[in-house]
């Protein structure tokens, strides 16, 4: 019987990785909303719009198609027809992000794609408001946490081998600023759903991980 299994948690825990593990080894099909949220933030720093202008982000949302397709090399983003996989892991939207998904009405509109995505195929969706509000119906919901410096050290590990070098210390300021936005904004802020699971990933490995989210799965 197919399932949905909802991943949140704060940036940088490891939640798009060991989701699509646990996905692959179910057949599922892997939806990473902020992707989405980062899609928008992209074309609207590129359409040159205030991100705290919230009609002018809902009507460019409004003609934004977003699509996440699978292919060989892993899940592309898609947006209005252009592959904008690797662009939306910039800097510039990783830092602006958090701006444009504290909107109220952009949530609306993106929980509503988002639960139109989840089929009654099985599905396995990460991001920050999956287990409130997206799918509060999951039959498995999993909060994973770490500590910052944990957070930041596997951002600056994953960094390295894209051959880029990252200052530690600036990602730690940048994951905290972000985890501060999202858990204070007033609509779905990233906050564990109360019958969701937590796993505290700091001294665990990726696979281990997801071992014990299959075994959630299969109690
Ligand atoms: O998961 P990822 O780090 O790519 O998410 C980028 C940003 O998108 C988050 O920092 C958050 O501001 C927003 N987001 C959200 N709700 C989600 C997924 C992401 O607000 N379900």
């Amino acid at each position: 019987n197919a399932i949905a299994i909802a991943i949140d948690g704060p940036a940088a825990a490891g939640k798009s990785t060991v989701a699509k593990i646990v996905a692959e080894s179910l057949s599922y099909i892997y939806i990473d909303t902020g992707a989405m949220y980062r899609a928008l933030t992209l074309k609207a720093i590129e359409e040159n719009i205030q991100l705290d202008d919230e009609n002018s982000l809902i009507s460019l949302l409004e003609r934004t198609d977003i699509k996440l397709k699978q292919s060989e090399a892993g899940q592309i983003i898609i947006v209005d027809d252009m592959d904008v996989t690797a662009e939306i892991r910039s800097q510039k939207v990783t830092n602006h992000v958090s701006y444009v998904a504290k909107h109220p009405i952009i949530r609306e509109e993106m929980v509503k794609r988002q639960q139109s995505f989840a089929t009654n195929l099985g599905v396995v969706m990460d991001g920050r408001d999956i287990g409130t509000h997206v799918l509060p119906n999951a039959e498995v919901k999993i909060f994973l946490i770490a500590t910052v410096e944990e957070r930041a050290k596997r951002r600056y590990e994953e960094n390295s081998k894209k051959g880029y070098y990252s200052d530690m210390e600036e990602l730690k300021q940048e994951i905290e600023q972000r985890d501060l936005i999202d858990s204070k904004r007033e609509a779905s802020p990233l906050i564990k759903a109360s019958d969701a699971s937590e796993i505290d990933t700091t001294s665990l490995s990726i696979n281990q991980v997801a071992q014990r989210i299959l075994a959630e799965v299969y109690k």
